[in-house]
């Protein structure tokens, strides 16, 4: 099907990725993004059906240019039938890219029935390596879980697969270099993302950013230099970087580690994602105040114009910026789980 018109905001910037969250449910409570107790989901009944999901994702992947889909959540392994839907979006032409973030409680049960559905590619959080911390961070027990899921996800043959960990403060600088051996170990790429003000308890403060360039400086004291390399996809949020002749002691050589600097170097110049909520609603950025919704259009009988109409107007409202760090910042109503990350 031709191309009918791609989705370019008032900056000039091309939308080609969509990040669609599948539920707002998760089986941890990270705090840096859900209450310990208390979290509000939205009711079952204004998800977006598979049938939704899959009418939007056609419409965006025929007429609008967007080719890279990744689902996430809430956790998207407790939606239920979540291959089904899976099985359902790869057959979509236009979508080149589908893939998944996790936090790989469930991938020992799931990794062989998202793989034979056609999913790609997988991001797998993990912060810490250690049952203490990680009941401290998520609020629930697991990591023998969580590491069990990765080593399944690797056991099945996804095209790729990363590791996540959110830097946070006080918390992240004494795994930082287990984590990356953990991953050197496996040949697969670790990511670190700074800390971003999406917490529900509103505690964020400038001072618990652990920044890409402290957490840089950390993996180079105990591993050997990093040298930046050009990424894979220009428009990535992650800066990479290699060892540059890596101690036989790591065998780290060739291992690519990811910075996701949010915070400290924000990447807004060259953002191409849009997002949908669970519950329907299409948010131009994780920080934006607004959203445009999407499920009353879908269930009022819309036309495809319609629906397509709708992202044009949300992408034309972008922001050129998040402002993270400006004086004028607040965060968005909805926290990290809510939005989808
Ligand atoms: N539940 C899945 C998981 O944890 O991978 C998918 C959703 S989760 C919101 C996606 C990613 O966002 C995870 O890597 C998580 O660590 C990260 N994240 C959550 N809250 C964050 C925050 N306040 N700042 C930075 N990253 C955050
Ligand atoms: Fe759940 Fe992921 Fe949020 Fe942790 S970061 S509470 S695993 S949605």
């Amino acid at each position: 099907m031709s191309l009918e018109s791609p989705l370019i905001d008032r900056f000039g910037r091309r939308h080609t990725s969509l990040r669609l969250s599948v539920t707002d449910r998760c089986n941890l409570r990270c705090f840096y993004c859900m209450p310990e107790h208390g979290a509000q989901f939205a009711p079952r009944e204004s998800l977006l059906t598979f049938e939704e999901i899959t009418r939007i994702v056609s419409l965006l992947a025929s007429r609008c240019g967007i080719r890279d889909l990744r689902l996430t959540g809430g956790e998207p392994l407790v939606r239920r039938d979540l291959p089904e839907l899976v099985r359902m979006i790869s057959k979509i032409d236009g979508i080149k890219d589908l893939s998944l973030t996790t936090n790989g409680l469930l991938l020992p049960e799931f990794a062989r029935p998202l793989r034979d559905a056609g999913m790609k590619r997988l991001n797998i959080s993990i912060d810490t390596l250690d049952e203490q911390t990680f009941q401290k961070i998520s609020r629930r027990q697991g990591i023998d879980k969580v590491i069990a899921g990765i080593d399944a996800a690797i056991a099945c043959g996804f095209e790729v697969i990363k590791l996540n960990t959110t830097a946070v403060r006080g918390i992240a600088e004494s795994e930082i270099v287990s984590l990356v051996r953990f991953a050197v170990d496996r040949g697969v790429q670790i990511r670190f993302i700074e800390f971003m003000p999406l917490d529900t308890d509103r505690s964020w403060r400038t001072t618990d950013v652990l920044s890409g360039d402290a957490i840089r400086d950390i993996i180079e004291r105990e591993l050997g230099p990093l040298v930046a390399v050009a990424p894979p996809n220009p428009s990535q949020p992650a800066s990479e970087f290699e060892f540059v002749g890596a101690s036989t002691e790591t065998g780290a050589a060739g291992q690519r580690i990811g910075l996701i600097q949010s915070v400290s170097k924000p990447f807004c110049e060259s953002c191409d994602r849009i997002r949908v909520t669970a519950d329907g609603s299409i948010r131009n950025c994780l920080f934006s105040q607004q959203e445009f919704s999407l499920r009353d259009l879908l269930r009022s009988g819309a036309d495809d114009d319609q629906l397509v109409n709708r992202f044009r107007t949300a992408v034309d409202a972008k922001a050129a910026g998040h402002g993270i760090t400006e004086g004028t910042f607040s965060p968005p109503d909805r926290p990290m789980y809510s939005i989808g990350g």
